[in-house]
């Protein structure tokens, strides 16, 4: 048994929710930061690119590590931003000017047709060489304008499915609505029974 994993991912927003999501399924389990060189990250799956970062990170430090590629994907774009997700609007990776890019491209159309989803893929790859992928989708659609501040990314212009009441973005969820709820979590519930053997 281990009781440390290695998490391949520089995004602070992510760390956190991977942490707080780790602590439910394996609180015994200690999430380190990985510091290693970066692949380059030319998958053209989410799941291509999690096994990039992991193996790296797996190969680096010699512990178990997860990666986690995500994004947002709309039907009516056929699937993207998908993989550009995080530089939709261009390489300076500006989380603003890629929802604003997106509502703009959506803008002439109507609600029954901005269903989308966010996917989070995850990789575990162990430093014997096993490896594992699994799936988390979160389906919903865009909203007509951004509304709340929460999350990061895309959140203020995702409105799940399935909510009871008055429908909000996820920019207007709370950080534990969010993670118990998201692509992430749901990944991670696939998950969870690998991290029992770890
Ligand atoms: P990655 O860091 O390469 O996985 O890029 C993921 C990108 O997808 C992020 O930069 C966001 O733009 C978007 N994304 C992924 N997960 C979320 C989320 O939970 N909320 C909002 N945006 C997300």
């Amino acid at each position: 048994m281990t009781d440390r994993v290695v998490l391949a991912t520089h995004n602070p927003h992510k760390v956190e929710e991977f942490r707080q999501i780790v602590q439910a399924t394996r609180p015994d389990l200690t999430v380190i930061g990985y510091d290693g060189p970066e692949p380059v990250e030319d998958g053209v799956t989410f799941a291509a690119n999690a096994l990039i970062k992991a193996r790296a990170a797996a190969a680096y430090t010699g512990l178990p590590a997860l990666a986690d590629d995500s994004g947002i994907c709309v039907d009516v774009l056929g699937g993207a931003p998908g993989v550009f997700s995080a530089y939709w609007a261009g390489h300076r990776k500006d989380a603003t000017a890629n929802l604003e890019l997106l509502l703009d491209q959506l803008s002439d159309i109507a609600d029954p047709h901005r269903s989308a989803q966010f996917v989070s893929t995850i990789a575990l790859v162990m430093p014997g060489g096993a490896e594992h992928v699994v799936e988390g989708v979160w389906p919903g659609r865009l909203a007509l304008a951004a509304d709340g501040s929460g999350g990061f990314g895309y959140d203020p212009i995702f409105i799940p499915d399935g909510q009871s009441g008055a429908e909000r973005t996820v920019g207007q969820f709370s950080a534990a609505e969010k993670n118990a709820a998201s692509h992430r979590a749901r990944a991670f519930a696939e998950l969870g029974p690998l991290l029992g053997e770890l």
